[in-house]
């Protein structure tokens, strides 16, 4: 869309407010808003504001940012009211001089998709959310009891869940969203909705949209949406797997008939890349203590570095189709994961596999959680970290991710991360008093 049609648009509609978003290094959506009035500025990229109050951004003395909206991203909230109506455009955060501010994850994940053009691809992206919808007590806060006990696929009984999930796919497709799938999730309360791939970009500003899609309809509903990855011990976590290919202008670059697997050696190079990274890489796709309580064996969460044409016990599955839709899934990424960094990442990955040319260790067919040990090491199949440290750690080590992020955010980032686990580790925790208290 061009300046004017914008404000043809936002006039044409009723806009009153203008909500201009950005996400910060954590994956948390901010906003500023404006009246129909700084519009026009808006869309000039004039709009200022103080970067040192955003967690991650600049220090005090270089505070001034400004905001330059992505005029595509233009869209109405449709559950606002048909006057005075709200709007909003997702922006990258610039300095002061006009460049691109290093501290922004979207202009770090443009940054990525720019080297993989200069390859000749573009990155396609198909996420698959989950999230679970619990109520909310008497006193408004959330609780943990879910108002279903329907599992995978399952049709409740109209009951609230299934009544808000309706009303998100509506909402989300009012916003231009093409939703391929919605159902039931493994677990008690547990949704997922999926939309259809696009781009990188577009599909990290779908993530941070969906959520708030999300979030907002479930209370609506008297519902608490959350995409925390593990929010009860015992039953099935939230992931958000990663359905991931390259493009060479129209043709998917990822498939060839006469490969093995009907995979082309593109293919087989990102897949190695993926491998090769997966460690660091969970610092990005798995940034939380709690991401780590979902990465254990028993719930279809990958634990083990390993890819396979079929099986979804492992980390990479190669979902059966082929032609057009060939496609990689990573399988470990959840949704508390900054899409704009975890895509960077993913895509850095694959294209190092693909300059390189590695590939990939044999795939394995048979169920990876019931291998020995032994057995393992003979495959070379590793293991995903088992902490946010452990992963914080493995991207230290990682020259490639560390490049990705830049110099501003990966230090931002790790010292955000380690203040979080530090944090962590020195609360004492439920498990520990029911343990030690009257043992000891
Ligand atoms: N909820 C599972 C996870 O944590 C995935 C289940 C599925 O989509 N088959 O990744
Ligand atoms: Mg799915
Ligand atoms: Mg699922
Ligand atoms: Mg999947």
């Amino acid at each position: 869309m061009t300046k004017q049609e914008v404000m043809q648009k936002a006039k044409e509609l009723g806009v009153e407010f203008i909500h201009l978003q950005f996400t910060d290094l954590r994956g948390i959506m901010k906003n500023l808003s404006i009246t129909i009035e700084q519009l026009d500025k808006a869309l000039d990229g004039e709009i200022m504001f103080d970067g040192s109050s955003i967690d991650g951004f600049a220090r005090i003395e270089e505070s001034d940012m400004y905001l330059k909206p992505d005029l595509d991203t233009f869209v109405v909230f449709p559950w606002k009211p048909q006057t005075a109506r709200e709007a909003r455009l997702i922006c990258d955060v610039y300095n002061p001089d006009n460049t691109p501010f290093a501290g922004c994850p979207r202009n770090i994940l443009k940054k990525t998709i720019k080297k993989a053009l200069h390859m000749g691809y573009t990155m396609n992206v198909g996420p698959e959310c989950e999230f679970f919808l619990f109520e909310i007590g008497e006193d408004g806060t959330p609780t943990l009891k879910t108002n279903d006990d329907a599992g995978y696929f399952d049709l409740a009984p109209v009951d609230l869940g299934e009544s808000a999930r309706r009303d998100m796919v509506l909402t989300l497709k009012e916003m231009g969203f093409e939703i391929e799938a919605s159902h039931h999730e493994c677990a008690p309360g547990q949704h997922e909705i999926d939309f259809k791939y696009s781009d990188a970009l577009k599909a990290a500003d779908n993530i941070m949209t969906f959520k708030m899609v999300v979030r907002i309809i479930a209370q609506r509903h008297g519902l608490h949406a959350t995409f925390m990855p593990k929010p009860i011990y015992g039953i099935a976590g939230s992931g958000m797997h990663i359905n991931q290919s390259l493009f060479n202008g129209e043709k998917n670059a990822f498939d060839d008939p006469n490969g093995e697997y009907q995979l082309s050696d593109t293919a087989m190079h990102y897949i190695a890349g993926l491998i090769k990274h997966a460690r660091g890489l969970t610092a990005l796709t798995n940034p939380t203590i709690n991401s780590y309580k979902r990465l254990v064996p028993g719930y279809e969460a990958p634990v083990n570095i390993a890819w396979s044409p079929k099986n979804r016990s492992p980390l990479i599955r190669i979902p059966a189709k082929r032609g057009s839709s060939t496609r990689v899934e990573l399988r470990n990424p959840d949704p508390s994961a900054n899409p704009y960094l975890a895509l960077a990442g993913n895509l850095a990955a694959g294209l190092s596999g693909i300059e390189q040319k590695l590939m990939p260790p044999a795939p394995v067919s048979e169920n990876v959680y019931d291998m020995t040990e032994v057995e393992k090491i003979e495959k070379e199949i590793g293991a995903l970290p088992g902490t946010l440290l452990e992963a914080i750690e493995a991207l230290k080590q990682d020259e490639l991710l560390m490049d990705t992020l830049g110099e501003h955010a990966r230090v931002k980032y790790i010292k955000g991360k380690l203040h979080e686990w530090n944090d962590y580790r020195t609360q004492v925790s439920k498990w520990e008093l029911d343990q030690y208290l009257t043992s000891i």
